[in-house]
């Protein structure tokens, strides 16, 4: 079924949503930076026409969590779990390559092997509402990596940016729940020729300029390749590019105790950093940043399409365009297919 809702009606609509919902938005947190949080009033949410600096994985996965508390009462010592979500919850205006992401992240946390109930809780209660990318950034390449911008795949609701309306279109059977919002109308058919016009001209932006043809085959050829001397030559080991990141998952867990209570926490970690892979012994198998950076493009591009069958970049950017070195991994990919 496909609606619209009146951008003056924005805000009163979220207030109708946070009535029921917890509601995760885009937020403005510094001058042309926004990152998905829990709003607490509508007008923290950011109409932000970029997707945001930090991913939407955030909301399934935070950047800390804390996993369980514990403590001595008397004799015994008690542990309350924080896995239950309590409320249910909304995520909002998330882009089609976060979701594309958080797919794939669900191939982790709640996968063949593993299960982890703090992820597939938050999953579970949330309804995602996508939004279409209408202006993709030159550093944007969602379309060679089997996604676009205006992918449905993974939204309960979708919405297009018209100007002075959103498009609404309700995917799903979690999304029907919407359906009778007393904010949203009936589309016409010219809001459905603008929103058509809105696609198309986005999608034209993004073409498909990459081939991944091949691409893991020849990884499994370059382990001792010079190849990895000349990427990591430039790489300053930041790690901005996994952190921000959407479909980088690896975290670190500590205990932070004082005197007789304590918490368990998760954090997120990063395959660049040189304690990453350091073993108690003090034996590190990847000493140098040219293992580090090589394990990063290998675990995207060979070892998660080995164990899931699928590549683990969405073409966000975000590493592009955030890289302080000004390293493209659209072009190391290019050099990856020449061999
Ligand atoms: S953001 Fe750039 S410099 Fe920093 S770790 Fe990633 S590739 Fe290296
Ligand atoms: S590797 Fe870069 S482009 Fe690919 S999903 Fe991660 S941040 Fe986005």
């Amino acid at each position: 079924m496909t609606l619209k809702l009146d951008k003056k009606d924005f805000h009163s609509f979220l207030q109708n949503l946070m009535n029921d919902y917890e509601l995760f938005a885009p937020v403005q947190v510094a001058e042309g930076v926004a990152v998905y949080k829990k709003i607490e009033h509508p007008l923290e949410a950011a109409r932000f026409s970029l997707n945001p600096q930090k991913p939407a994985k955030e909301v399934f996965f935070p950047q800390s969590e804390t996993m369980f508390r514990y403590g001595k009462v008397g004799v015994k010592t008690e542990v309350t779990s924080t896995e239950k979500v309590e409320r249910k919850r909304i995520l909002l205006g998330a882009r089609p390559c976060d979701l594309q992401a958080v797919s794939l992240l669900d191939e982790i946390f709640q996968g063949r092997e593993y299960s982890d109930p703090y992820y597939i809780n938050k999953r579970q209660a949330t309804t995602v509402i996508g939004m279409g990318c209408s202006q993709p950034l030159s550093t944007c390449f969602c379309s060679s990596m089997e996604g676009g911008p205006f992918s449905r795949n993974h939204s309960d609701i979708f919405l297009i940016d018209l100007g002075e309306a959103y498009l609404v279109e309700v995917l799903t059977e979690k999304g029907k729940a919407f359906e009778k919002n007393p904010f949203f109308k009936k589309a016409t058919q010219k809001d459905l020729k603008a929103a058509k016009s809105i696609e198309k001209n986005a999608s034209n932006q993004v073409g498909a300029i990459l081939s991944l043809e091949g691409i893991e085959r020849k990884l499994d050829q370059m382990i001792e390749s010079p190849f990895w001397d000349r990427v990591q030559e430039r790489c300053i080991g930041c790690r901005v590019c996994t952190y921000l990141c959407p479909t980088c998952h690896c975290f670190d867990i500590a205990d932070e105790t004082l005197t007789t209570k304590g918490q368990r926490v998760r954090n997120w970690d990063s395959c660049l950093s040189s304690l990453y892979s350091q073993e108690t012994s003090g034996h590190n198998p990847r000493p140098t940043n040219r293992e580090r950076t090589r394990q990063r493009l290998m675990h995207k591009f060979n070892y998660f399409p080995k164990n899931v069958g699928r590549i683990a970049c969405v073409g966000c950017g975000r590493c592009v365009l955030y890289c302080p070195a000004d390293l493209d991994i659209r072009e190391t990919i290019k050099e990856i297919q020449k061999g």
